[in-house]
């Protein structure tokens, strides 16, 4: 049952992700970041890295998780509307929350990214590379901070708005 729910995680991922990945002919190494690419797939493996690090024919590129952050392409921006309870403090709160769960994600598949982080007088703006990243992080901060989501999304579009309340 378990396996069964990963693999369609997993799936669901693949396709989201598909209009942005790079399709290599062989292996590669991210020459920003960690990530691997093997069996046509980015990914985040330590073994992997060092054998293919090893080997002369690796191709040296940007994952494409690193191509979406330099280009700044978004799929993704949550906004959480700062009411007076959200003091500067629980907004840093919130978004240490969020750092951590993207390292988490980021370990999954390195195409999860937060791209931006801003905050000012009246909001906190988080934008992801990854539509599901940034779902991901609203129902989250839902859950630890007791605000509710509105999400804004045209049909057949990848780019996902959510306001946090
Ligand atoms: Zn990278």
């Amino acid at each position: 049952m378990l396996m069964t729910q990963t693999h369609l995680k997993q799936r669901k991922w693949g396709k989201q992700a598909d209009s942005a990945r790079t399709h290599l002919q062989g292996d590669a190494l991210c020459i920003r970041c960690e990530a691997v690419y093997h069996d046509q797939r980015w990914s985040i493996d330590s073994n992997l890295r060092s054998r293919l690090e090893a080997t002369p024919s690796t191709l040296h590129v940007l994952c494409t998780g690193c191509v979406l952050l330099q280009e700044l392409l978004i799929e993704g921006t949550v906004t959480l509307r700062r009411t007076l309870d959200w003091t500067l403090e629980r907004c840093n709160e919130a978004i240490r929350m969020c750092r951590h769960e993207e390292e988490r994600l980021h370990q999954k598949d390195p195409l999860h990214r937060i791209t931006s982080v801003d905050i000012d007088d009246t909001q906190l703006e988080i934008t992801t590379t990854t539509e599901f990243l940034s779902r991901h992080l609203a129902r989250r901060l839902e859950r630890a901070f007791g605000c509710r989501a509105m999400f804004h999304q045209a049909p057949g579009e990848k780019y996902v708005r959510i306001e946090l309340f």
